[in-house]
């Protein structure tokens, strides 16, 4: 232990923030190093204690409801947004979804109206609507290392905007993304991403883990960092039922839950 190399994941409120089986990603991100040799070693953050932010490679952040975000809302403005948007701007990877995703904007506004300040790494605003949008989603991705299709599900009364400082993760091809109307969905600034695909999201997107890992790897160790392919035939099968699902999706009627 602790010869091999190794990715430090800072995991942020890993209680608080945990719906659609979120920590799943970080078991996929753990089992695709050690295939390769490496070792994922996670830190938990919870609300009260501060981000050693020199020890940090890749920032987590999983789903919430927006009473779960509104418990840490406090912690994240005194302890930790400026940590993680100063850790961005040193080269530290991050992934957040969903409720997470609009934490790491400038601003969610819940259906209520309560404004929950985010840490503001992702050029992103979020207000909630009436109405959610749910339901399987397909998005294609072109990530520096080419082309993907992201497969997830979506549960958001958020719609969620995208200013200049970052671009979209991706474009829907079948589902509602962001806010259901500007077909992009998710965000990206330098290495953080944004979505609001769970599922969780990773185990049937085994080449989004990856490029989460290189960029990881990347900060970690410099350079340029090409990850070794894993026989992903079982990712693949889920890959496949996912399209079929979503196919399905695309010929029928999009699907709003009212709230309230
Ligand atoms: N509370 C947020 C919303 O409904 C996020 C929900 C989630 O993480 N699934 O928009």
């Amino acid at each position: 232990m602790g010869l091999r190399p190794a990715v430090r994941l800072c995991h942020l409120y890993p209680r608080e923030m945990n719906i659609y089986a979120d920590r799943g990603n970080i078991a996929v991100l753990h089992r695709r190093l050690a295939w390769r040799g490496f070792d994922l070693r996670v830190s938990e953050s919870p609300p009260g204690e501060r981000i050693r932010t020199g020890e940090t490679d890749l920032f987590y952040l999983g789903g919430g409801q927006d009473r779960d975000q509104l418990g840490v809302a406090v912690d994240l403005q005194g302890h930790k947004a400026a940590s993680v948007r100063s850790a961005a701007a040193d080269g530290v990877a991050g992934l957040f979804v969903c409720g997470g995703y609009q934490l790491a904007g400038h601003e969610y506004r819940t259906v209520d109206g309560q404004a929950i300040g985010g840490i503001g790494a992702l050029d992103v605003t979020t207000e909630a609507d009436a109405t959610r949008l749910v339901g399987n989603v397909e998005i294609e991705s072109r990530l520096d290392t080419g082309r993907m299709r992201i497969f997830g599900y979506e549960n958001h009364a958020g719609r969620s905007r995208l200013g200049p400082g970052s671009s979209p993760l991706g474009r829907v091809i079948s589902g509602h993304g962001n806010n259901g109307e500007d077909r992009t969905e998710g965000a990206l600034s330098g290495r953080f991403a944004g979505t609001y695909l769970h599922g969780p999201l990773l185990p049937k997107n085994p080449q989004l883990a990856d490029w989460v890992l290189r960029l990881a790897l990347e900060h970690r160790y410099g350079g340029k960092y090409e990850l070794e392919p894993l026989d992903d035939h079982f990712e693949e099968a889920a890959r496949r039922t996912a399209a079929a699902l979503t196919a399905r999706r695309r010929l029928a009627p999009r699907f709003r839950v009212r709230t309230r």
